[in-house]
């Protein structure tokens, strides 16, 4: 029997999921399809998951914490942060996952050894990467425009700023996980702050992709070494799609399936 995987989001229409997952399919002959779902509602997506007969699913914005909520079991680095950003259906129950983390760590390994990283927002992906960072035992700050957001940041002992009181040191990894720059022309930070910022770092990550965000654009032009948030994407899906097919296939080879689908 053909088995369907999905995309949950809002929007999600933009999504390259389909594109790598079924290129993954098509390319290893598994029996499998991937489609897209628009959901507004992040609490109906255990009920539309089960309706639809899915064997696994990823979730995108704004729905990941949702997804931790819809899971019957939790395992590895999801459990830590409460995101979940791939579901696998094992013996009638969902499994939550996050690949995220581990994808963006996979996209960082060209940089070398990172020490010190500055993280601009403070938001779901900053809460899954800071965490991810603190495994590795790197030192964390954080950087957001609202202060009532850095109270989780807190807690976990990491310098937390917000643009009133922010103070730059050297980093050797800047990283914008703020939504700045996806749908507009804005900065994580007042440029003047972005400058400052780009000046004491050697390598700048964005998890955007799909466009040079200002900041990227920035980045590149001071000549810094700098890449977007497309090995982020590609490196979630290959952890996902390793969990989608029972970890049949090695890595390597799925990467490089997943990523020629990107020229699509
Ligand atoms: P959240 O909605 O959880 O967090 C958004 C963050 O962005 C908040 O800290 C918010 O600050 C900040 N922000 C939004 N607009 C601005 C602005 N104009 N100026 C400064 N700060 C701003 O989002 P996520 O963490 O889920 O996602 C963040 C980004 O990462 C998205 O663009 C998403 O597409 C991308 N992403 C990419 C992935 C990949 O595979 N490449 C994977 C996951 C995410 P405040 O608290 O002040 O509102």
């Amino acid at each position: 029997m053909t088995k369907l995987f999905a995309i949950f989001g809002d929007p999600v229409s933009h999504s390259r999921s389909p594109l790598m997952h079924n290129s993954l399919f098509k390319a290893l002959h598994v029996n499998a399809c991937y489609t897209r779902i628009h959901l507004t509602e992040g609490s109906k997506l255990k009920e539309t998951f089960l309706n639809l007969g899915l064997s696994g699913a990823n979730i995108t914005v704004p729905h990941k914490e949702a997804a931790y909520e819809a899971c019957d079991e939790i395992r590895g680095f999801a459990k830590s942060i409460g995101v979940v950003n791939t579901i696998v259906f094992e013996d009638g129950k969902l499994i939550g996952y996050n690949t995220d983390a581990d994808g963006f760590m996979e996209a960082i390994k060209p940089f070398g050894k990172i020490k010190k990283v500055l993280i601009l927002g403070a938001g779901g992906t900053a809460k899954a990467l800071s965490n991810r960072f603190l495994q590795d035992a790197l030192h964390v700050s954080i950087l957001n425009r609202s202060a009532n957001r850095l109270e989780y940041f807190k807690e976990l002992g990491l310098t937390c700023k917000s643009w009133e009181n922010f103070i730059c040191e050297d980093y050797d990894l800047v990283v914008n996980t703020t939504s700045a720059g996806l749908k507009d022309d804005a900065y994580p930070a007042p440029k003047e702050m972005i400058e400052e910022i780009l000046s004491h770092t050697s390598y700048v990550a964005d998890a955007i992709y799909g466009k040079v965000t200002p900041f990227l654009r920035l980045a590149q032009d001071k000549g810094i070494t700098s890449k977007d948030g497309a090995d982020m994407l590609l490196y979630q899906g290959v952890l996902a799609n390793h969990l989608f097919c029972d970890k049949k296939f090695d890595l390597n080879t799925t990467a490089k399936i997943m990523q020629k689908s990107f020229a699509l």
